[in-house]
């Protein structure tokens, strides 16, 4: 087990954790239940987090998840790929072939 992803936003804890197991990379998501109680734990330790079941994976989830998670003030017109994908601009990479944007 390992963490890849901590995120005040529960939201985009399900996101993540759907795209990596589109990808066939178990995972799952702790602290969501304790999220609710937000207010009344210290922020850092209820955030929502996102762990995989199988460290050999941690590599390909981090390269994912850091395409999924560009912030909003970085995200950018949608942009096509040189293999051929059309990428919206949130993303910083190409999901197809793992390329970065131009
Ligand atoms: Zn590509």
């Amino acid at each position: 087990m390992r963490r890849v992803y901590s995120t005040d936003n529960g939201m985009m804890a399900g996101l993540v954790c759907d795209l990596l197991r589109q990808q066939g990379i178990d995972c799952s998501i702790r602290n969501q239940g304790l999220w609710s109680a937000l207010g009344e734990l210290p922020p850092n330790e209820c955030w929502p987090e996102v762990w995989i079941a199988n460290d050999r994976d941690f590599d390909r989830a981090m390269h994912i998840v850091n395409a999924a998670t560009v912030p909003d003030t970085d995200a950018g017109p949608d942009w096509t790929c040189t293999c051929g994908e059309r990428i919206e601009g949130q993303f910083a990479a190409c999901w197809h072939c793992g390329s970065p944007r131009p």
